[in-house]
């Protein structure tokens, strides 16, 4: 899955979040590492959370993401490890991951007799998403890339519970009989937003062991096996990168015809489409004129239409990242 490289995918992309963000209850994120062994070698273009029985929970910690070597690390709920000790043993948990754990309020930091100490929060909430979606989307099944092999890929891995490829595109028994029967395949419309189901996806068993792709060379393939605790610590990595994440990663254009959706989408009123302001804005637009972004609140937009809650009350009080000051 490759970053949507054209204007057409981006839009195509950003409707499909926005559609599925209306019509499921999923927390829906976009262009999120999805492989094992290094995570940014494969990019799902759409992620969608399904909601398990524990979300609440974790919906009360914090709207970011929480580092996974922070759940994993020996830093527990009950007793306070000093900061120092548990850096300098581990290999994950650096100072930077301790910080972002502190930031999201999963730690809390506490100064003793001159020396920094750490504890958890609260217990990481493992039951709090159900399932996990990763959609590949093609608007154009006639240019499909290296699609067959990225879904046999996705198929083989199992990280997902169920894999969808997207499309705008008619689609043939040709085309159906190149994927994976595993594969559920969508025609999605973007202009009125409709999504019709040609095939439904195969649930995949994300609880075994799975076999990545890791390197391609010139008649040689790689592949590992990945463990099913790698896998397992994959997955709630990948979620919780959505759940911090989310879809409205853009700016919206500082562009005087700039506008947005309702859904928050960029929207550009002279070439009346949605545009994608980091390849298609700025000087290199014969038609931009400098003007204010406008005032569009993601964040808002996504507490109000899905179950992500904005800015919670936290289990602790915000302050606490403060405490290592004193
Ligand atoms: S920079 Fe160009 S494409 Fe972007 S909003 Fe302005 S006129 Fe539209």
């Amino acid at each position: 899955m490759v970053d949507a490289d054209t204007p057409r995918e981006f839009a195509f992309e950003l409707a499909l979040c926005a559609h599925l963000e209306e019509s499921t209850e999923w927390i829906v994120g976009r262009q999120l590492g999805a492989a094992v062994e290094r995570s940014g070698r494969r990019i799902a273009d759409v992620v969608g959370i399904v909601p398990g029985p524990d979300f609440e929970r974790r919906a009360r910690i914090t709207d970011r993401t929480i580092p996974v070597r922070a759940v994993e690390s020996a830093v527990g709920v009950g007793e306070r490890v000093p900061r120092n000790r548990v850096v300098r043993d581990s290999e994950e948990l650096h100072e930077s991951v301790v910080d972002a754990a502190v930031e999201a309020g999963f730690f809390a930091t506490e100064r003793r007799g001159g020396r920094e100490y750490l504890r958890q929060t609260t217990r990481y909430p493992e039951g709090w998403f159900r399932g996990l979606v990763g959609i590949e989307n093609k608007p154009d099944l006639g240019e499909p890339g290296a699609l067959g092999r990225q879904l046999r890929t996705d198929v083989s891995l199992g990280l997902f519970e169920e894999v969808i490829l997207a499309t705008a595109s008619h689609v043939t028994r040709a085309h159906l009989n190149r994927i994976p029967d595993e594969v559920g395949v969508w025609r999605f419309d973007l202009e009125n937003g409709a999504r019709e189901v040609i095939r439904e996806a195969i649930p995949l068993s994300t609880g075994g062991p799975g076999v990545e792709l890791v390197a391609e060379r010139p008649l040689r393939t790689e592949v590992a096996l990945v463990d099913s605790d790698a896998k397992e610590r994959a997955r709630t990595r990948v979620a919780e990168r959505a759940y911090g994440k989310g879809w409205r990663t853009y700016d919206l254009p500082a562009c005087a015809h700039a506008a947005a959706t309702p859904d928050g989408r960029p929207y550009c009123a002279q070439f009346d489409r949605v545009v994608d302001p980091g390849r298609t804005c700025g000087a290199g637009c014969r038609a931009h004129d400098p003007g204010a972004r406008p005032d569009v609140d993601g964040d808002e937009l996504r507490d109000e239409r899905t179950p992500w809650r904005r800015d919670p009350a936290g289990v602790v009080r915000r302050q606490s990242g403060l405490d290592r000051f004193r």
